[in-house]
């Protein structure tokens, strides 16, 4: 039942948005999209967590290669690079990721996952494409297959790969690594969507410049002198200078940022002690912390080491025992929409699309797309753009205050999975075929 009124929704759109004559691609879209769906729900169904995405990479692997994609396995631990050269013209590189999440499914949908399996720090855990990274590669292979179809009417190089481990920030880093721009054809373009949990499905949202933001995760370990509750004039509390530190770190956004240039820092683990009386020789923080720019990026980390040492110092602390705060690494770097290129295909896709393309604010979340134009920023255009998931219905009941949305990552994230793949599906090929016009 869900299924069929989600297909009539489809059909809806298609009528409302498409232009008096006949839409070719949109009607090609339309009957490929069935068979799409089931591959959507088989994708749903088998989640593979970050670098473990083997079974995934294999079914799709071998689909582009039926297509007639010549296709290489295991760039970047589990990554699939599948090109195909059509004559003279640019390259173009299409990307989707493939990984799920460390998430028990809580959708009660038909497909819905039952996979467990051992997350990055050894626990076992369910498994769900709790971030839509299902409707990602369901609507790459549709596009590899409208393309593959229409070699006649395009020219130059596609790369179609599928990413591992966006989820850890670094599959795109290892494929790279691996000679993704070296042992095949380098892109001039590099294109990719990401399903988007705040807009109605079928809308396209596209951000030019900075899309998404630099991610930094920080600990800070700040050691103590630890002793007896009731005699605390013996003691360095870590408690009492990890809580100042915590209220200082506040100021990096409030009184040293410039308030047009957003940036956030959050301290979400803050652990010390085990009893009542006992006053710790440790505390313990975790910080993520965003931002768009290189600059600004290193203003706040410079920040949080200044702060945990300056308020160690304040509080009387040893030398050996100021903090240690640590920047993981890699982190994921902030992605950028080249604006020419952005404006250059939301030109193509707005009238096809009537209504439904609309430019949305950045976001702080992070993607680690990006580094496909930090590696060649004079030479690669770039650009992601959001395709919305939220069924209209839901939609709706949300306006009127009536349900709140789940976020991505959620355990209740369901998109409107056919609306999104046909929409996005349609929007990448007209792209790609736009970029690479004979
Ligand atoms: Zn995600
Ligand atoms: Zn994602």
């Amino acid at each position: 039942m869900r299924m069929m009124a989600i297909l009539a929704g489809v059909s809806a759109l298609a009528l409302g948005a498409v232009p008096a004559q006949a839409d070719e691609l949109r009607d090609a879209v339309a009957a490929d999209l069935p068979a799409l769906v089931e591959l959507y729900r088989d994708l749903h169904a088998n989640p593979e967590l970050s670098f473990q995405e083997v079974e995934t990479a294999r079914k799709l692997a071998a689909r582009a290669r039926a297509l007639g994609f010549t296709v290489t396995e295991g760039v970047g631990k589990t990554g699939v690079v599948a090109v195909m050269e059509n004559g003279p013209g640019p390259v173009v590189l299409l990307r989707a990721d493939m990984d799920g999440l460390p998430v028990v499914e809580q959708t009660g949908l038909p497909f819905a996952s039952k996979k467990r399996a051992l997350a990055q720090n050894g626990t076992e855990t369910g498994v769900m494409h709790a971030c839509g990274h299902d409707t990602h590669m369901t609507a790459w292979i549709g596009t590899a297959q409208l393309l593959a179809a229409r070699k006649s009417e395009w020219s130059g190089t596609l790369v179609m790969i599928l990413q591992p481990a966006e989820e850890i920030g670094q599959g795109a880093k290892a494929m790279l690594e691996d000679g993704l721009f070296t042992r095949f054809p380098k892109p001039d373009y590099v294109l990719a969507f990401h399903d988007a949990a705040q807009f109605p499905a079928g809308q396209i949202g596209y951000s030019k410049g900075f899309a998404l933001a630099n991610v930094d995760s920080v600990d800070v370990v700040v050691p103590g002198v630890g002793g007896h509750g009731a005699y605390p004039h013996t003691t360095k509390d870590p408690i009492v200078i990890a809580s100042s530190i915590v209220m200082r770190l506040q100021t990096l956004v409030s009184r040293e940022q410039n308030p047009n240039d957003p940036a956030v820092v959050t301290v979400g683990s803050f652990q010390a002690g085990a009893k009542h009386n006992i006053i710790p020789d440790e505390a313990r923080l975790q910080l993520t912390v965003r931002s768009y720019s290189d600059e600004t990026r290193k203003r706040l980390l410079d920040g949080i080491a200044r702060i945990a040492k300056g308020e160690a110092i304040a509080a009387g602390v040893p030398e050996d025992k100021l903090p240690r705060v640590t920047v993981q690494d890699p982190y994921t770097p902030a992605t950028y929409n080249t604006p020419e290129f952005t404006d250059q295909v939301m030109a193509g896709l707005k009238p096809r699309f009537e209504g439904r393309v609309f430019e949305v604010p950045a976001v702080m979340g992070g993607e680690d797309f990006g580094r496909f134009y930090r590696a060649d920023k004079a030479n690669v255009q770039s650009l992601i753009f959001w395709v919305g998931g939220v069924p209209q219905a839901e939609w709706e009941r949300a306006q009127k205050g009536e349900v709140e949305l789940p976020s991505l990552h959620s355990p209740f994230w369901a998109p409107d999975a056919p609306v999104v793949i046909a929409t996005a599906t349609e929007a990448l090929t007209a792209a790609t075929l736009k970029l690479m016009e004979k």
